[in-house]
């Protein structure tokens, strides 16, 4: 097949047909970047308003259509996902460049989600409780909220807009959804399965184009009731500053440093995967990595030269060869930021262990080594998330440092420990100032049907997934009667 044959035509998808936009933009393989993977439609602020309009008058009928109604089209549509999945996830392996089997995980996964809330939709949350007052009925029941704009980022694009799309469709709400520049054709792919379930036209809507001007008229019209965001941290401040200021009903899933603590008492050898695992696969573009190692001093310099030998036998490539574990970084800004962020280690004196350098292979990507400092905890690489393959490992005297270190950060998604005692681990769990908590496990690597998400600047309003995605997808009613 010749590569033309492989680029795709992707345009928006609004009231239930395929429109062009005002101009068009491409999507390149991060692997090869001669490659170009897509050409897609770039929607323009009067199409995102004829989205959005669309979505409201879908409402209507939509919000009360049947839970077996909305339940079939949600089951429909995760079949044909789980379906596809090896086609799916080359798309996404050439797109953005995740290893291929992860990138054919991530769709399976997308299709799961849906079959989950094709379940929920069966399920409508609700209560009846006895009243205070004699003869008097009271019920709390959830309704949905009304339109709804999803923003997505580029680093999971069939599993975020997922966990997204699918509880907001089954709690019968209508969809406006933006993905990321960088996975337009993914986006698309995605939104071409959902076209064919049986929704009513406007039911969902797909928008391409550029966060300043297609997200941002999502985020301020009048007509969208909720907005659901992941992302940086500050596109996602600026969202919350306009969203609130219209008192739009919000969620926002953001950065993270995620700290894995190593103690002394772990197994070492698990330690070491957790922390290669956690921190390096998918080229450390996950929220949940583990960008800080904090490791007990009496196992601190073992850990370490364990860990710089995993890290030295990596296979870093072509996101199609087999074998590969490591695929490139998205783009060239994203590798020149990771490559800034190394030269910024060194310069402020954290201790160079392991790569950072640029990769040179037989197809022009970005491709870069995995890196490792030992930092001390004001260093910006302990600091700052890079969203790149890039770690480094803090000391600890004993488990209170660790714990002491692994909170002290302005971001709280997730927190590891790897750890043989009882006590340290239930403490942890506990006392860790975060969303998500993992013991002898990579922070990376999540289930679908519990609550997502994190505390201080990681993550605002209610958690994704799982029954909780109610909490955002609905709004409470208390009804009183007296017969
Ligand atoms: P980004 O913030 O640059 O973009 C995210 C989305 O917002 C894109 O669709 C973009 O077009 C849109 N956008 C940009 N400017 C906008 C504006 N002014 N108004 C409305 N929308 C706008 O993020 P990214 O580079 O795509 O993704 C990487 C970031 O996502 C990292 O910081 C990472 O930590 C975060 N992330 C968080 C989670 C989580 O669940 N906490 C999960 C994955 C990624």
């Amino acid at each position: 097949m010749k590569r033309s044959d492989l680029q795709h035509k992707a345009r928006q998808y609004i009231n239930g047909r395929w429109e062009t936009g005002v101009t068009t933009g491409i999507s390149r393989n991060p692997s090869d970047t001669g490659e170009v993977v897509a050409e897609y439609a770039r929607a323009d602020r009067s199409q995102a308003e004829r989205a959005i309009r669309a979505a409201a008058d879908a409402f209507a009928s939509w919000s009360h259509s049947t839970p077996q109604r909305r339940a079939d089209a949600l089951d429909q549509i995760g079949s044909e996902i789980l379906a596809r999945k090896d086609e799916l996830g080359l798309l996404l392996a050439r797109e953005e460049g995740k290893p291929l089997p992860e990138a054919v995980a991530e769709a399976a996964r997308a299709g799961q989600i849906f079959k989950f809330f094709a379940g929920e939709a069966l399920r409508s949350p609700g209560e009846t409780v006895a009243s205070l007052r004699p003869g008097v009925q009271v019920d709390v029941t959830r309704e949905p909220v009304g339109v709804v704009g999803l923003i997505t980022p580029w680093n999971f694009p069939y599993a975020i807009p997922a966990w997204k799309i699918a509880p907001a469709l089954a709690f019968g709400n209508s969809v406006v959804f933006k993905p990321s520049e960088l996975v337009p054709a993914c986006g698309w792919a995605l939104a071409e399965i959902i076209s064919r379930a049986a929704l009513p036209a406007g039911a969902f809507n797909l928008l391409m184009g550029s966060g300043r001007e297609v997200g941002q008229a999502i985020v301020e019209h009048p007509a969208v009731d909720a907005l659901s965001f992941t992302g940086s941290v500050p596109v996602g401040e600026r969202l919350l500053q306009a969203g609130a200021a219209r008192r739009a009903r919000l969620q926002l899933e953001m950065g993270g440093k995620n700290p894995l603590v190593v103690m002394a008492d772990a197994d070492l050898e698990r330690a070491v995967e957790c922390a290669l695992q956690g921190a390096f696969f998918s080229a450390g573009q996950r929220c949940t990595a583990s960008s800080r190692l904090i490791v007990e001093s009496s196992v601190h310099d073992s850990f370490v030269a364990r860990l710089r030998q995993r890290m030295a036998a990596l296979k870093v490539g072509h996101a199609l060869e087999p074998g590969i574990e490591i695929g490139p970084v998205v783009d060239g800004p994203q590798l020149q930021r990771n490559l800034d962020a190394v030269q910024a280690a060194r310069e402020e004196g954290a201790e160079h262990v392991w790569g950072g350098d640029l990769l040179q292979r037989a197809s022009p990507g970005h491709y870069m080594s995995p890196a490792l400092f030992l930092a001390q905890p004001e260093h910006r690489v302990a600091r700052d998330e890079i969203f790149g393959p890039v770690a480094c490992v803090l000391r600890a005297d004993d488990y209170e440092h660790a714990l002491q270190l692994a909170n002290d950060t302005p971001f709280g998604l997730c927190a590891g420990i790897c750890t043989r005692s009882l006590a340290h681990a239930t403490h942890f769990r506990r006392h860790a100032k975060v969303g998500m908590t993992m013991v002898n496990l990579p922070t990376a690597g999540v289930d679908y049907h519990v609550p997502f998400g994190g505390r201080k600047a990681s993550s605002y309003g209610p958690r994704e997934q799982g029954r909780q995605a109610a909490e955002f997808y609905t709004v409470t009613k208390t009804g009183y009667m007296q017969a």
